[in-house]
């Protein structure tokens, strides 16, 4: 059992706040949830650092939907559930497709500049795994930051809609009866904040993993503060490496992203060597799910003991390259690569998330008042491998949902203020020094694009006894806190995984 809270408090002594919905979150899900909700809500949304740190703000490639001429969310509901691996929920991707081109369109009735035609329809590129040019973009490549520019454009004109930046969520407050509200740690100091209803919007794991393009802040805190809560998480062993991060011997926190719309836009990937390799390992090539293509990649990078392959666009025309990924290719240059003259070294790494707090089709968690929605939830929409761009749709389709759920029930919650104290024994100063990075190494190397039960036990053993340490240790700043966020988050992973003996999607085991 995990501790039930991070540090001990007693609420009558803590600074309170109240408000109707707490929104932990200020990526796309969270926004979205938020301008959703009615506007005589009391809202407040919180972000840990700055409202741009998040994964959402960092999307490049775009939002998949079936907005094009000849495309159906039939087809789209096809792909989603191919690239599953069979282990989506059904009902909840026909939400997901179904629903997809209204959320768009909302978006566009907000104002999101997403790239058009000349005759005024919305562009639309193809990604690994869609049979179909179904993924609108905006900006060329920065999707992410014009959709979060819109929302959170959207969300100051709101009058009912508060936001705390640098705000750090420590712990669900509830009861037996569900979730009364959140602790916070706000400029040194830590505070109540009760609500009526809680949405958890706050991303998923990059940061267990050595080797992430996920922004820094996503140390999977949402899912651990819902498991000591105890909320229900499911499919944790399903992590997604995208098959193509720029190699880089730079330490980043966070590894630059070559968007899978480069393969979609005609990019050939190449080992050391020189030669194209994706024919001879599926039917779709350089554009197969991504469970698939970044498994190619590493077998070829062992082939050729090389810590890279290479994606060649230098036959595409450079204006076309320069416009249709500005970004992409303004990093490169930076990084001394041409990429209309030179390839570009590349190579897995950790991505997404598919597992997470699972929830049903309007984002309620198994804890009354609590709901979980884009990366940090498991609405089943997923299965055990993502399709490409299908994320910022889940965070959209479903951060809906969640509004549209609270709104019909809020009306019959009344704010109570539970009675907590909570005491933590046996706290010592214990030496935690060193613990991230190792949790994050041994995820890297055990719990990576290729697993097996001998080395993710012993993975597991250690991850434990950090949890050990780290749960006897005064947890009071943010950095601690995530440690033990992560290695609650690690320790799932790997149970999930070592008990899965079958391969499956991105859960590939070699024994
Ligand atoms: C480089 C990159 C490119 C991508 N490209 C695409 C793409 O083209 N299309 C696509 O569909 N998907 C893409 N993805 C995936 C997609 O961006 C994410 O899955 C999605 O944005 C997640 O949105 P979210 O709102 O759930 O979480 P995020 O956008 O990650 O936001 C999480 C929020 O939670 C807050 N938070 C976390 N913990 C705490 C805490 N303890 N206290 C307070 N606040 C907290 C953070 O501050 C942050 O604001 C990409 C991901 C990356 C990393």
């Amino acid at each position: 059992m995990p501790l039930r809270y991070l540090n001990g408090f007693d609420i009558d002594k803590l600074k309170k706040e109240t408000c109707d919905v707490i929104v932990i979150g200020s990526g796309v899900a969270g926004l979205y949830s938020a301008i959703n909700l009615d506007r005589d809500l009391k809202v407040l949304i919180i972000s840990k650092e700055t409202l741009a740190e998040n994964n959402s703000y960092l999307a490049q490639g775009g939002i998949a939907a079936a907005v094009a001429e000849g495309d159906m969310p039939e087809y789209h509901f096809e792909d989603t559930i191919k690239a599953g691996a069979g282990a989506c929920d059904e009902a909840a991707v026909k939400v997901l497709v179904q629903q997809a081109p209204r959320d768009i369109e909302m978006l566009c009735s907000i104002g999101t500049n997403f790239d058009r035609n000349p005759d005024g329809t919305l562009t639309t590129t193809r990604e690994g795994g869609h049979r179909r040019f179904r993924i609108v973009h905006a900006l060329g490549d920065a999707t992410g930051r014009e959709v979060f520019d819109s929302l959170l454009r959207e969300c100051k004109k709101r009058s009912n809609i508060s936001i705390l930046e640098n705000c750090f969520a420590v712990d669900i407050v509830s009861d037996p009866k569900g979730c009364k509200g959140l602790i916070v740690k706000i400029e040194g100091e830590y505070r109540y904040i009760a609500s009526k209803a809680l949405i958890l919007a706050s991303g998923g794991v990059g940061q267990v993993y050595k080797n992430t393009t996920n922004a820094a802040v996503i140390t999977g805190d949402g899912m651990a503060m819902a498991y000591r809560a105890g909320a229900e998480l499911t499919n944790m062993e399903f992590v997604q490496f995208h098959p193509t991060a720029m190699y880089s011997t730079a330490a980043y926190e966070n590894k630059f992203l070559i968007s899978e719309a480069v393969r979609g836009e005609g990019g050939i990937l190449r080992n050391t060597e020189g030669k194209r390799f994706m024919p001879e390992y599926h039917e779709m090539a350089e554009v197969a799910p991504r469970d698939i293509v970044a498994r190619a990649i590493f077998t070829e990078m062992r082939k050729t003991g090389s810590p890279f392959v290479y994606l060649d666009v230098t036959h595409k025309d450079p204006e076309f390259i320069k416009t249709r990924f500005p970004n992409i290719y303004k990093h490169c240059l930076k990084e001394g690569i041409d990429i209309t003259k030179e390839y570009i070294p590349v190579c897995p790494v950790q991505h997404y998330f598919m597992g997470g707090i699972r929830t049903d089709l309007w984002g309620q968690t198994n804890i009354k008042g609590l709901y979980a929605c884009g990366e940090a939830a498991n609405t089943g929409v997923h299965g055990a491998n993502r399709l490409a761009s299908n994320s910022l749709l889940e965070g959209l389709v479903y951060g809906r949902r969640c509004a549209e759920k609270i709104n019909s029930t809020v009306a019959e919650v009344n704010l109570e203020q539970p009675e907590i104290q909570y005491k933590r024994e046996n706290i010592s100063a214990a030496d935690t020094s060193g613990i991230r990075e190792s949790i994050k190494n041994l995820m890297n190397d055990h719990a990576g694009i290729e697993r097996n039960g001998k080395d993710m036990s012993m993975a597991l053993r250690k991850v434990n006894e950090y949890i050990a340490l780290l749960e006897k240790d005064s947890l009071d700043s943010p950095e601690d806190m995530e440690t033990l966020n992560i290695a609650y988050i690690a320790s799932l992973i790997l149970k999930g995984a070592i008990r899965r003996k079958t391969s499956i999607g991105s859960h590939y085991r070699i024994d």
